[in-house]
């Protein structure tokens, strides 16, 4: 079984390298790369090979082609000595980052999308995690879908604009990239940011993920521990165009407001929400409704408003990222950079697509949900079955585990 999984994943290596041999040039190395620490994940060893630097963005792209590895990696950190061992590495600054990624959005279609697949009997039910028929281990499978991805690129979205609006980030200073799986890598290199250490960056990510954010303090209607209850008369008004948290909040409250029937909590007060958002939409004030109607929807808002980051990525300050314009081995898709003025059109099942479509090769399926990959459409596979796939389809599907090259 093994030698099958062996050739496969030979295949896609040869793949990669036929790709890079013409696609170097895609291969972007960030800023100063001479500062920087690069990685890489081999296909034939199966491991982590860090700590290498080279000297331009030249050198990075023909060591990446020569290699031709599964993934590659840079650091968001710049070092006096990229190569030496970390502690010795002489950390100087880094880029501030940010990692989006489908699996912690509350998609709901996430849960189906994690299932085990014996890669000869195909899916395993839910819950077993052994094949059987054969007693083999299933490998475990993460799918993405478009409903995922269209959260994760919206998700990307918000954070661009509150780095720009409220964090002072130049919009020449962002660049936004698809990972080449689930998600979105988002750096800022604002020169204002580049020297913030671990904690610094331990608090910008409680502002934009609203860790410990006090509605009261922001003039918004809600508890005073002992202090009795706030008078909602006296509170400043509700203004859309406020910046920073408190507009955020009242903007998403005047949202919620639109739909009151979907926040669970808003049933008890009856038709007030429709009367709120009538007296709201001349002139907004506190005092139209209860303290307690107000604090469930600020509640609501601030939920909706939290920015799904991975704290972890954002407050490590030694973190590899990603390289951009290599491929993904997970996928076979181009991890790449996504201009900000493209985002919003941006199709990553279509634009990351860059293996051969005219070739085709046999593959055995041992599963596959329905998918759209690089413009076409490929039905489910509920059985395992031999069927021929170009290039780009068969590598995501070897990749993510659902099936192995035909011999
Ligand atoms: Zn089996
Ligand atoms: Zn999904």
């Amino acid at each position: 079984m093994s030698a099958i999984v062996d050739r496969s994943s030979a295949f896609v290596r040869q793949v990669f390298k036929d790709f890079y041999r013409e696609n170097a040039n895609l291969i972007s190395p960030p800023p100063k790369p001479e500062a920087r620490e690069f990685g890489y994940w081999s296909f034939e060893r199966g491991e982590m090979i860090r700590h290498l630097s080279f000297r331009s963005s030249e050198e990075v792209r023909s060591e990446v082609a020569r290699v031709a590895p599964l993934h590659a990696y840079r650091s968001a950190a710049y070092y006096q000595y990229p190569s030496a061992p970390m502690e010795e590495k002489g950390w100087t600054a880094a880029d501030l980052i940010f990692d989006i990624d489908a699996d912690h959005l509350d998609v709901p279609c996430v849960s189906q999308h994690v299932y085990r697949v014996c890669i000869v009997h195909g899916l395993l039910e839910a819950g077993a995690k052994t094949c059987p028929r054969c007693g083999s281990v299933g490998r475990e499978v993460e799918w993405v879908c478009d409903t995922c991805l269209g959260a994760a690129k919206a998700e990307a979205v918000r954070l661009v604009d509150i780095l720009v609006e409220e964090l002072g980030v130049g919009e020449e200073e962002v660049e936004v990239g698809f990972s080449g799986n689930r998600g979105y890598h988002i750096v800022a290199y604002s020169p204002d940011h580049l020297s913030l250490d671990q904690m610094a960056r331990k608090d910008l990510v409680g502002y934009l993920t609203c860790v410990g954010l006090v509605p009261g303090l922001l003039g918004l209607p809600w508890r005073r521990e002992g202090r009795g209850r706030p008078r909602l008369d006296l509170l400043p008004p509700p203004m859309l165009q406020q910046p920073g948290w408190r507009g955020r909040i009242v903007r998403r409250i005047y949202s919620i407001l639109q739909r009151p029937d979907v926040v669970h909590g808003l049933a008890k007060y009856g038709d007030l929400a429709e009367d709120v958002r009538e007296s709201w939409s001349t002139e907004p004030e506190w005092g139209v409704a209860p303290l307690g109607f107000w604090t469930t929807l600020i509640e609501e808002a601030i939920r909706q408003e939290a920015l799904r980051i991975d704290p972890v990525v954002t407050t490590d300050i030694h973190r590899l990222l990603r390289l951009s314009g290599t491929l993904n081995g997970k996928t076979g898709l181009l991890a790449r950079r996504v201009p900000l003025e493209m985002l919003d059109d941006f199709d990553p099942l279509t634009e990351c697509v860059v293996l051969p479509r005219g070739r085709r090769v046999r593959v055995r399926i041992a599963y596959s949900p329905a998918f759209r990959l690089g413009g076409e459409e490929f039905d489910e596979v509920v059985e395992p079955r031999s069927t021929e796939l170009p290039v780009y389809a068969a590598v995501y599907l070897i990749s993510r585990g659902l099936a192995t090259l035909e011999t």
